[in-house]
């Protein structure tokens, strides 16, 4: 079996059961780390994730070179059999709305909503990280050819996990124009060039020192043969019903250039994709004095991941589980305080 990741390393054994359940929305990073943290502490853990398997971006988004899946599921495995932890996949946790049009929503067999959590659990952490492509908003993005980058990396990722309505972006023999310069973009020219294609570009509309991918990255995709285009802006993506240029405003002459390619990738960002938007508060959350607390607008549920702080890192999104969970626990001690204060209070008057 490979070396496990170890979500669960508050405790080498958990505490005994101590009678509370908790619903985690979401395992990715921050939702594996807040169910070992809670597990350990003697909570009973269930986990719902749509997709086929626990691990978020870091199962489906990053390539398996970086991080090998068989660690991840090692590490929830040894939760589930050593700390009692339930891991619910496929399943949706929506609004009454349908699902909505986010990448692996097509893995959910079953859809559950936030009330019936509400009821069963004694708190809720979402934890379902950012699931939606930012657009470049320029004419043509609707064209055939033109991708998010989640939209060609998903497929990619999840083929293993078969699933009829998945299949790989046809890259063979095209030329293909990648907008962006982070980790997503950058394992998008990778993809690419594994896929077969013809030539690939990256572009990105400061220049290289400015790249969050770094200027190591940049050398080694341009050994590899892509080509980096630095200080250039997408105007309009090129085509009548595919894909057949990019046009760009060049910074560095001040005119405007056409890129011939067949495809246009932008990897720009994600969009947080919390189940339900207004109801959680989450824009106050964000901005707001209790976001340290990581506690929603409705009692009980809370927040963290890349839900709450927008795309971030394998590391904070931990970070932020491992904080949620503290601030979980301590919320349901105060209200088990509270309660008791309240009994005995009703004693005393009694005993008056
Ligand atoms: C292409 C790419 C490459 C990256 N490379 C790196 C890297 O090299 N190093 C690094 O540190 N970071 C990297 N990151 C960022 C990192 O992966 C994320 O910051 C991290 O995974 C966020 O963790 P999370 O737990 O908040 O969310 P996620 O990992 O996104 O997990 C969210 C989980 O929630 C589930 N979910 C969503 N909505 C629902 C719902 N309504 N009901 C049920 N389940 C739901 C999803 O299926 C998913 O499993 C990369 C990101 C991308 C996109």
């Amino acid at each position: 079996m490979s070396n496990p990741m170890n979500f669960a390393f508050l405790r080498k054994e958990a505490l005994p059961p101590n009678g509370r359940k908790v619903a985690i929305i979401g395992a990715g990073p921050s939702g594996l780390a807040a169910s070992g943290y809670l597990a350990c502490l003697g909570y009973e853990v269930v986990v719902y994730d749509k997709l086929p398997q626990p691990g978020g971006l870091m199962v489906f988004g990053i390539p398996k070179k970086r991080i090998p899946p068989e660690r991840i599921q090692a590490g929830v495995k040894r939760m589930e059999r050593q700390f009692g932890v339930l891991f619910r996949t496929k399943t949706k946790i929506c609004c009454s709305a349908p699902l909505h049009e986010e990448e692996g929503d097509h893995f959910s067999c079953d859809i559950r909503g936030l009330g019936e959590l509400v009821r069963e659990y004694d708190a809720i952490m979402i934890c379902t990280g950012s699931w939606k492509s930012r657009k470049l908003g320029i004419p043509g993005e609707k064209l055939k050819g033109v991708h998010s980058g989640l939209e060609f990396l998903f497929p990619i990722r999840a083929a293993r996990y078969a699933s009829p309505n998945v299949s790989m972006p046809a890259v063979q023999g095209k030329r293909v124009a990648v907008v962006g310069a982070g980790h997503s973009a950058v394992d998008v020219v990778d993809s690419a060039h594994a896929l077969g294609a013809e030539k690939v570009y990256m572009i990105y509309r400061r220049t290289v020192r400015e790249a969050p991918c770094g200027s190591y990255e940049i050398d080694r995709i341009e050994e590899m043969g892509a080509t980096w285009l630095e200080r250039r802006t997408p105007l309009s993506v090129m085509g009548d019903d595919s894909v057949v240029g990019l046009e760009l405003a060049n910074g560095v002459t001040g005119e405007t250039e056409t890129l011939d390619v067949d495809m246009v990738v932008t990897a720009i960002g994600e969009i947080p994709t919390p189940p339900f938007q207004q109801e959680l508060g989450l824009e106050n959350v964000r901005k707001g004095e209790v976001r340290w607390l990581h506690m929603t607008s409705i009692d009980n549920v809370f927040v963290a991941g890349d839900v709450l702080t927008g795309p971030s890192k394998i590391g904070k999104a931990i970070y932020s589980g491992l904080r949620a969970s503290r601030s979980l626990t301590n919320w349901l001690d105060l209200k088990a305080q509270d309660r008791e204060d309240e009994y005995n209070y009703d004693e005393d008057k009694i005993d008056r």
